[in-house]
This record gives structure tokens, sequence and C-alpha cells, in this order.
């Protein structure tokens, strides 16, 4: 398969009709890395660093971190990577922490919730980035930020730490970008302020969707029961795209979905410009992308929707068969 793609890896995402999706990658090892110029993708669009928390039985020393971010982004030769800081909690439980006797884990101490509980941790992990990137631009996420002030508290403690390197005398990197994940419904509905202050904003549609439609996504009985395609989910991501348009502010979707052609396709009919996948899903998105018109499936989506219907996969894949 990798071969069946291989000559698209140095064209664009672009659609018949004119339109250019960026494609990015997810990643979480340094294994993953050669895997960005295998896919021809344009960056990592998600650096998942639970992983190197997960493999320790310790708290992992902020010069440990450093290096192995530094190799990240040596190894991504000048492309970006938006390095998301610890999500854990939830189904990521360290073998350090004490376990949390948690009801409901996915809605509970996780990700940013547990970052500004416990500062030191998001503190090192902050530090290590900034050293990581001396002399190169840095992107960060926070994760899970459901409400305004989570965002605008870890923004704060970032820039305390940038200040702090700077009074320490380090070199800094050249460029610091501060971004969301939005991955819970409310944050939708934030004030304009909050996008705004993101110099990028990641849909994280895993989760997002399954707070949308209160389904677990571990659980084998729930997690397929709500399409992607379901018009009051489309609907969501207009209203988050309509946000971000407003404030001007980039919006890429780093779920799984994002490497799923038929879905990918929609949100890119719906306006997005950018996703993020696993490196195999890249081939076959781009693929599907240079072969339609995107502006085309539009009409599709909102003749769907004038109908009335509930789920637009039925229309979306009849128009594609005719493609
Ligand atoms: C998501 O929720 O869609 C996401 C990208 O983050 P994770 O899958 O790591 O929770
Ligand atoms: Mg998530």
């Amino acid at each position: 398969a990798q071969n069946r793609y291989a000559s698209l890896r140095n064209l664009p995402a672009t659609a018949t009709c004119g339109t250019t999706v960026q494609l990015y990658m997810n990643a979480g090892l340094m294994a993953d890395l050669p895997s960005l110029e295998g896919s021809g993708a344009e960056g990592v669009g998600l650096f998942r660093t639970e992983l190197q928390f997960l493999i320790r039985n310790h708290v992992p020393r902020r010069g440990e971190l450093a290096q192995l971010y530094r190799r990240v982004i040596d190894n991504s030769h000048g492309k970006p990577v938006m390095f998301r800081t610890l999500d854990i909690g939830s189904d990521k439980v360290l073998p350090y922490m004490k376990p949390q006797d948690e009801p409901n884990p996915a809605m509970g101490w996780r990700a940013i919730r547990v970052g500004l509980d416990k500062r030191g941790v998001l503190r090192m992990q902050l530090q290590a980035l900034i050293r990581a990137s001396v002399g190169r631009p840095l992107h960060v996420m926070f994760p899970f930020i459901a409400d305004i002030s989570e965002y605008e508290d870890a923004y704060r403690i970032l820039m305390q730490e940038m200040s702090r390197e700077q009074r320490l005398g380090h070199e800094m990197p050249t460029d610091i970008r501060v971004g969301a994940m939005l991955e819970t419904p409310s944050l939708a509905f934030a004030p304009q302020r909050f996008f705004e202050m993101c110099d990028f904003v990641s849909i994280g549609g895993n989760d997002l969707k399954q707070f949308f439609f209160a389904a677990d996504r571990e659980n084998e009985r729930v997690r397929r029961r709500y399409d992607t395609l379901n018009t009051s989910f489309l609907a969501l991501l207009e209203q988050i795209i309509a946000r971000c348009e407003a404030a001007r502010v980039p919006l890429s979707f780093c779920g799984e979905d994002a490497g799923r052609p038929v879905e990918a396709l929609t949100f890119a009919a719906l306006g997005l410009r950018r996703l993020s996948m696993r490196p195999a899903s890249i081939g076959p998105v781009k693929h599907l992308i240079r072969r339609v018109s995107i502006a085309e499936l539009r009409q599709v989506i909102e003749d769907g929707k004038s109908q009335g219907l509930t789920n637009l996969r039925r229309p979306i894949t009849e128009w594609l068969a005719r493609q």
C-alpha cells in the first residue's frame, strides 16, 4: 500500500475544485518520525507525549525529556511538530502515580486538569520543550481544555517558563505558537476571547465525539453507535469552524476520523483545511481528495441538510460512487 501511494508523496492534497487540504501525521515515538518523510506529511499535527511517561517507572527528568524532544525536532527536518502536553488519567495511568479510584475516569482527573493541579510536572515538561526548541520554532498545545480559564492558566504558566529561561540567560526558541485541543463540546461555545488567544486550535475528535454523544469510546457496546456523519455532530463541527474563522485561527482535526477517507473529505467540505492522522492514512486520504471536487461535496451536504436527513453517510457515499 505504501508503494501504491508513493507517487503522491510530494504532491499536494488539492481537490479538482482547487481547494488544498494540508495533511499532517500523528506521532508519539521516535520510531514514528521516519514516516514524516515516507508519508509526505507536512508536519506532526499531534505529538502525544504520554508514552515517554508511561514507559518509565519514575517521572522522567527534564534533561531526558529535552533530549528526546530535541531528537524529535531534529528528525522532523524543519517541518512543524505540535507537541501536546501530557494527557494522562482516563485510560492512560502512570505506573508511579497513585491509582485514582474514579467512577468515570474519561471525565475525571486527566490531562490539563492534572497539569494545573500538579504544576511541577507541567512546568518541567514545558521547560524541556523550550530547551529542545532553542533556535527553532516551538508549537505547544494543551489537551482537554473545557473552559477558557484552564487555557489562560496553562498559557500563563508557559509564558512564565519562557521568561524564566530568558532570565537564566538561556537561548530561546525563535517563535512560540500555543494552541488548545478542542475535545469537549463546551469549548465550542467559549467566549470569542478564547479563540483570539489561540495561535491554533486542534479538534480532538475521539474525545469530542464521545462527549457529544455521551458514548464511551472504550465501550464496545456503544463506541460505534453514533456516526461521525450524523448531522448533529457535523453541525457542531460547523460551529467550531465558524468560531475559528471569525477569530482567524487555524483549525485542524486530529482524531482518528481524520484518517478515514469519507470522513476526511466531509471535514474538508465543511471547511477544515488541516487534518492530522496516522501516517498510513495520508496516502489514501490524499488520493481521494485529489480525485473529487470538495465544492461539489459541499453542495451534496447542503442538499442533505435541507432534506432534513439525520445522517449524511448515504448521500455522500452515493455521490462518491458516481465520481
Ligand atoms: C482525540 O481525543 O481525538 C485525540 C486526538 O486525543 P487522544 O486520542 O490522545 O485522546
Ligand atoms: Mg483526546
